[in-house]
Protein backbone atom coordinates (compact mmCIF):
# COMPACT_ATOMS: atom_id res chain seq x y z
CA UNK A 1 0.00 0.00 0.00
CA UNK A 2 1.30 3.76 -0.65
CA UNK A 3 0.49 6.17 1.65
CA UNK A 4 -3.77 5.72 1.70
CA UNK A 5 -3.78 5.36 5.52
CA UNK A 6 -6.43 7.02 7.35
CA UNK A 7 -7.93 3.77 8.83
CA UNK A 8 -4.68 3.59 10.83
CA UNK A 9 -5.78 6.27 12.98
CA UNK A 10 -9.15 4.32 13.17
CA UNK A 11 -7.39 1.08 13.92
CA UNK A 12 -5.10 2.35 16.02
CA UNK A 13 -8.02 3.82 18.50
CA UNK A 14 -10.02 0.98 18.08
CA UNK A 15 -7.44 -1.40 18.98
CA UNK A 16 -5.66 0.82 21.96
CA UNK A 17 -2.89 0.12 23.13
CA UNK A 18 -2.58 -2.17 26.34
CA UNK A 19 0.61 -0.54 27.66
CA UNK A 20 1.25 2.35 25.48
CA UNK A 21 -0.62 5.28 26.29
CA UNK A 22 -2.74 5.92 22.85
CA UNK A 23 -1.05 9.05 22.26
CA UNK A 24 2.46 7.24 21.93
CA UNK A 25 1.40 5.63 19.29
CA UNK A 26 -0.78 7.75 17.09
CA UNK A 27 2.16 10.28 16.69
CA UNK A 28 3.43 7.32 14.36
CA UNK A 29 0.34 6.14 12.73
CA UNK A 30 -0.43 9.24 10.78
CA UNK A 31 -1.60 9.69 7.44
CA UNK A 32 2.21 10.87 6.12
CA UNK A 33 5.24 9.41 7.89
CA UNK A 34 6.39 10.70 11.16
CA UNK A 35 10.06 11.65 9.85
CA UNK A 36 10.47 13.78 12.81
CA UNK A 37 9.51 11.78 15.41
CA UNK A 38 11.49 8.64 13.84
CA UNK A 39 14.73 10.57 13.99
CA UNK A 40 14.34 10.73 17.95
CA UNK A 41 13.75 7.18 17.70
CA UNK A 42 16.80 5.08 18.72
CA UNK A 43 17.44 3.24 14.89
CA UNK A 44 19.66 0.14 14.43
CA UNK A 45 21.42 0.10 11.57
CA UNK A 46 20.78 -3.43 9.15
CA UNK A 47 22.24 -3.82 5.41
CA UNK A 48 20.70 -5.04 2.62
CA UNK A 49 23.47 -5.40 0.05
CA UNK A 50 25.40 -2.04 -0.34
CA UNK A 51 22.14 -0.41 1.18
CA UNK A 52 21.27 0.69 5.02
CA UNK A 53 17.87 0.08 6.54
CA UNK A 54 17.94 2.33 9.80
CA UNK A 55 15.34 0.28 11.53
CA UNK A 56 13.19 2.36 14.83
CA UNK A 57 10.66 0.65 16.56
CA UNK A 58 7.35 3.35 18.09
CA UNK A 59 6.84 2.48 21.53
CA UNK A 60 5.25 -0.69 22.95
CA UNK A 61 7.31 -4.31 22.87
CA UNK A 62 6.65 -7.26 21.17
CA UNK A 63 6.54 -10.81 22.34
CA UNK A 64 9.48 -12.03 20.48
CA UNK A 65 13.00 -11.29 20.99
CA UNK A 66 13.56 -8.11 18.28
CA UNK A 67 15.87 -10.20 16.97
CA UNK A 68 13.53 -12.06 14.99
CA UNK A 69 11.92 -9.00 13.91
CA UNK A 70 15.34 -7.67 12.32
CA UNK A 71 15.73 -11.10 10.70
CA UNK A 72 12.30 -11.20 8.89
CA UNK A 73 13.46 -7.34 7.56
CA UNK A 74 16.91 -8.99 6.30
CA UNK A 75 15.16 -11.49 4.76
CA UNK A 76 12.59 -9.80 3.26
CA UNK A 77 15.21 -7.19 1.47
CA UNK A 78 17.40 -9.60 0.40
CA UNK A 79 14.32 -11.16 -1.47
CA UNK A 80 14.00 -7.54 -3.35
CA UNK A 81 17.50 -7.27 -3.48
CA UNK A 82 17.86 -10.93 -5.37
CA UNK A 83 14.96 -9.16 -7.50
CA UNK A 84 16.08 -6.07 -8.54
CA UNK A 85 19.88 -7.09 -8.52
CA UNK A 86 20.54 -4.31 -5.68
CA UNK A 87 17.73 -3.20 -2.85
CA UNK A 88 16.21 -0.23 -4.51
CA UNK A 89 17.55 2.55 -2.48
CA UNK A 90 21.43 3.48 -0.61
CA UNK A 91 19.36 3.54 2.50
CA UNK A 92 16.02 3.62 4.20
CA UNK A 93 13.86 4.28 7.15
CA UNK A 94 12.37 1.39 8.33
CA UNK A 95 9.64 2.19 11.40
CA UNK A 96 7.93 -0.57 13.07
CA UNK A 97 4.60 0.48 15.25
CA UNK A 98 3.45 -2.42 17.60
CA UNK A 99 -0.14 -2.60 17.88
CA UNK A 100 -2.70 -5.31 19.69
CA UNK A 101 -2.77 -8.55 18.36
CA UNK A 102 -0.98 -10.73 15.88
CA UNK A 103 0.17 -10.93 12.25
CA UNK A 104 2.24 -8.24 10.18
CA UNK A 105 -1.03 -6.04 9.48
CA UNK A 106 0.07 -3.28 7.65
CA UNK A 107 2.02 -1.22 5.45
CA UNK A 108 3.01 1.81 3.55
CA UNK A 109 5.84 3.48 1.74
CA UNK A 110 7.08 6.76 1.46
CA UNK A 111 9.41 8.53 -0.26
CA UNK A 112 8.93 12.18 -0.40
CA UNK A 113 11.52 12.79 2.47
CA UNK A 114 13.72 9.92 1.92
CA UNK A 115 12.83 6.44 1.38
CA UNK A 116 10.53 5.10 4.16
CA UNK A 117 8.69 2.44 5.24
CA UNK A 118 6.47 1.95 8.17
CA UNK A 119 4.55 -1.59 9.42
CA UNK A 120 2.26 -2.27 11.64
CA UNK A 121 3.21 -4.91 13.66
CA UNK A 122 0.47 -7.00 16.20
CA UNK A 123 2.77 -7.62 19.42
CA UNK A 124 1.78 -11.23 19.56
CA UNK A 125 3.74 -11.59 16.31
CA UNK A 126 5.20 -15.03 15.62
CA UNK A 127 8.09 -16.25 13.67
CA UNK A 128 5.68 -18.33 11.54
CA UNK A 129 3.76 -15.35 10.38
CA UNK A 130 6.91 -13.63 10.43
CA UNK A 131 8.17 -15.91 7.27
CA UNK A 132 4.90 -16.27 5.92
CA UNK A 133 4.51 -12.56 5.61
CA UNK A 134 4.76 -11.09 2.60
CA UNK A 135 3.78 -7.11 2.88
CA UNK A 136 7.86 -6.03 4.19
CA UNK A 137 8.72 -7.60 0.62
CA UNK A 138 5.33 -5.88 -0.92
CA UNK A 139 6.28 -2.15 0.18
CA UNK A 140 10.01 -2.67 -0.37
CA UNK A 141 9.50 -3.35 -3.96
CA UNK A 142 7.41 -0.22 -4.07
CA UNK A 143 10.80 1.48 -2.96
CA UNK A 144 11.92 0.09 -7.08
CA UNK A 145 9.31 2.81 -8.61
CA UNK A 146 9.25 6.53 -8.50
CA UNK A 147 6.43 7.76 -6.79
CA UNK A 148 3.18 7.95 -9.07
CA UNK A 149 0.19 10.27 -9.06
CA UNK A 150 -3.35 9.01 -8.21
CA UNK A 151 -4.99 7.78 -11.55
CA UNK A 152 -1.61 5.55 -11.81
CA UNK A 153 -1.14 3.85 -8.37
CA UNK A 154 -2.58 0.53 -9.89
CA UNK A 155 1.07 0.57 -11.05
CA UNK A 156 2.63 0.70 -8.12
CA UNK A 157 0.33 -1.58 -6.69
CA UNK A 158 0.66 -4.36 -9.07
CA UNK A 159 4.06 -4.50 -9.69
CA UNK A 160 4.60 -4.98 -5.95
CA UNK A 161 1.38 -7.74 -6.30
CA UNK A 162 2.98 -9.24 -9.13
CA UNK A 163 6.87 -9.33 -7.84
CA UNK A 164 6.44 -9.73 -4.34
CA UNK A 165 5.90 -13.65 -4.79
CA UNK A 166 8.53 -13.80 -7.65
CA UNK A 167 11.42 -12.36 -5.61
CA UNK A 168 10.36 -14.57 -2.72
CA UNK A 169 10.49 -17.37 -5.06
CA UNK A 170 14.02 -16.26 -6.46
CA UNK A 171 15.42 -15.55 -3.00
CA UNK A 172 14.54 -19.44 -1.84
CA UNK A 173 11.52 -18.48 0.45
CA UNK A 174 8.42 -19.82 -1.73
CA UNK A 175 8.28 -22.47 -4.55
CA UNK A 176 7.19 -21.77 -7.90
CA UNK A 177 4.51 -23.63 -7.63
CA UNK A 178 2.93 -22.13 -4.81
CA UNK A 179 2.71 -18.45 -6.17
CA UNK A 180 1.65 -20.31 -9.64
CA UNK A 181 -1.06 -21.50 -7.75
CA UNK A 182 -2.01 -18.56 -6.37
CA UNK A 183 -1.55 -16.44 -9.46
CA UNK A 184 -4.00 -18.45 -11.16
CA UNK A 185 -6.65 -18.01 -8.41
CA UNK A 186 -6.06 -14.63 -7.44
CA UNK A 187 -5.40 -12.82 -10.99
CA UNK A 188 -9.04 -13.07 -12.22
CA UNK A 189 -9.61 -10.26 -9.40
CA UNK A 190 -8.39 -7.92 -11.87
CA UNK A 191 -10.49 -8.35 -14.54
CA UNK A 192 -12.98 -5.47 -15.23
CA UNK A 193 -16.25 -5.32 -14.11
CA UNK A 194 -18.93 -3.81 -15.77
CA UNK A 195 -19.07 -0.43 -16.17
CA UNK A 196 -15.43 -0.26 -15.28
CA UNK A 197 -13.29 2.02 -17.48
CA UNK A 198 -9.36 1.89 -17.97
CA UNK A 199 -6.89 1.04 -15.31
CA UNK A 200 -6.13 5.30 -15.08
CA UNK A 201 -9.98 5.45 -14.50
CA UNK A 202 -11.49 2.84 -12.51
CA UNK A 203 -10.04 3.29 -8.63
CA UNK A 204 -11.32 -0.36 -7.58
CA UNK A 205 -9.10 -2.91 -4.99
CA UNK A 206 -9.27 -5.14 -7.42
CA UNK A 207 -8.17 -3.29 -10.24
CA UNK A 208 -5.72 -1.25 -8.60
CA UNK A 209 -3.79 -4.34 -7.04
CA UNK A 210 -5.05 -6.92 -9.41
CA UNK A 211 -5.73 -5.47 -12.33
CA UNK A 212 -2.07 -3.76 -11.56
CA UNK A 213 -0.77 -6.73 -11.33
CA UNK A 214 -2.58 -8.29 -14.91
CA UNK A 215 -1.19 -5.27 -16.61
CA UNK A 216 2.32 -6.40 -15.46
CA UNK A 217 1.47 -10.06 -16.15
CA UNK A 218 0.56 -9.47 -20.11
CA UNK A 219 3.54 -7.34 -20.35
CA UNK A 220 6.02 -9.81 -19.14
CA UNK A 221 4.71 -12.50 -21.37
CA UNK A 222 4.24 -10.23 -24.37
CA UNK A 223 8.20 -9.47 -23.72
CA UNK A 224 9.08 -12.98 -23.32
CA UNK A 225 7.45 -13.45 -26.83
CA UNK A 226 9.20 -10.63 -28.61
CA UNK A 227 12.41 -11.50 -27.34
CA UNK A 228 12.63 -15.11 -27.29
CA UNK A 229 12.66 -15.02 -23.46
CA UNK A 230 15.51 -13.10 -23.07
CA UNK A 231 14.29 -10.80 -21.34
CA UNK A 232 11.08 -9.90 -19.40
CA UNK A 233 9.41 -7.04 -16.61
CA UNK A 234 11.95 -8.12 -14.24
CA UNK A 235 14.62 -7.12 -16.75
CA UNK A 236 12.86 -3.67 -17.20
CA UNK A 237 11.99 -2.70 -13.70
CA UNK A 238 15.60 -2.98 -13.16
CA UNK A 239 16.31 -0.63 -16.38
CA UNK A 240 13.77 1.54 -14.63
CA UNK A 241 16.03 1.64 -10.91
CA UNK A 242 19.95 1.71 -13.01
CA UNK A 243 17.92 4.97 -14.95
CA UNK A 244 17.75 6.30 -11.54
CA UNK A 245 14.15 5.85 -11.21
CA UNK A 246 13.42 5.09 -7.45
CA UNK A 247 10.97 5.81 -5.18
CA UNK A 248 12.55 9.20 -3.80
CA UNK A 249 11.81 10.32 -7.99
CA UNK A 250 8.21 11.90 -8.93
CA UNK A 251 8.72 10.37 -12.89
CA UNK A 252 5.05 10.83 -15.22
CA UNK A 253 4.20 7.46 -16.22
CA UNK A 254 4.94 7.96 -19.61
CA UNK A 255 8.83 8.13 -19.07
CA UNK A 256 8.47 5.13 -16.76
CA UNK A 257 7.62 3.27 -19.70
CA UNK A 258 9.57 4.82 -22.07
CA UNK A 259 12.81 3.74 -19.64
CA UNK A 260 11.63 0.38 -18.91
CA UNK A 261 11.13 0.02 -22.76
CA UNK A 262 14.36 0.94 -23.58
CA UNK A 263 15.79 -1.66 -21.28
CA UNK A 264 14.33 -4.34 -23.11
CA UNK A 265 14.65 -3.22 -26.39
CA UNK A 266 10.69 -3.45 -26.59
CA UNK A 267 8.01 -0.91 -26.86
CA UNK A 268 5.57 -3.20 -25.00
CA UNK A 269 5.04 -1.12 -21.78
CA UNK A 270 4.05 1.86 -23.81
CA UNK A 271 1.58 -0.07 -25.83
CA UNK A 272 0.14 -2.09 -23.20
CA UNK A 273 -0.71 1.01 -21.49
CA UNK A 274 -2.28 2.81 -24.54
CA UNK A 275 -4.22 -0.16 -24.69
CA UNK A 276 -5.69 -0.05 -20.84
CA UNK A 277 -5.34 3.43 -19.75
CA UNK A 278 -8.90 4.32 -21.12
CA UNK A 279 -10.21 1.56 -21.93
CA UNK A 280 -11.49 -2.03 -19.79
CA UNK A 281 -9.25 -4.63 -21.64
CA UNK A 282 -10.11 -8.17 -20.47
CA UNK A 283 -7.50 -11.05 -21.43
CA UNK A 284 -8.41 -14.41 -21.71
CA UNK A 285 -6.42 -15.61 -18.79
CA UNK A 286 -6.94 -19.45 -19.12
CA UNK A 287 -5.81 -19.23 -22.15
CA UNK A 288 -2.28 -17.17 -20.72
CA UNK A 289 -1.97 -20.09 -18.46
CA UNK A 290 -1.94 -22.23 -21.29
CA UNK A 291 0.27 -20.30 -23.24
CA UNK A 292 3.03 -20.22 -20.21
CA UNK A 293 3.55 -18.47 -17.15
CA UNK A 294 6.67 -16.37 -16.63
CA UNK A 295 6.98 -17.31 -13.01
CA UNK A 296 10.41 -18.73 -12.73
CA UNK A 297 10.66 -22.70 -12.48
CA UNK A 298 7.19 -22.85 -13.11
CA UNK A 299 7.47 -23.25 -17.29
ZN1 LIG B 1 1.25 -1.45 -1.90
Amino acid sequence: MIKSTAWLMAQAMLLGAACVPAHAQSEFLGERFPYTAFDRLPATPITAGDATLNVAFAPGEFALPRSALFNWLETSAKAVSVYFGTFPVSSARILIVPVAGRGVQSGTTFGYRGAAIRLVVGRDVTEAELRNDWKAVHEMTHLALPDVREPHLWLAEGIAVYVEPIARVEAGDLTAAKIWGDMVRDMKQGLPRPGDRGLDRTPTWGRTYWGGAMFCLLADIEMRKQTGNRVGLQQALRGILAAGGNHEQDWPVARIFTVADKATGTTVLTDLYAKMRATPMAPDLDELWREGSPCPGAR
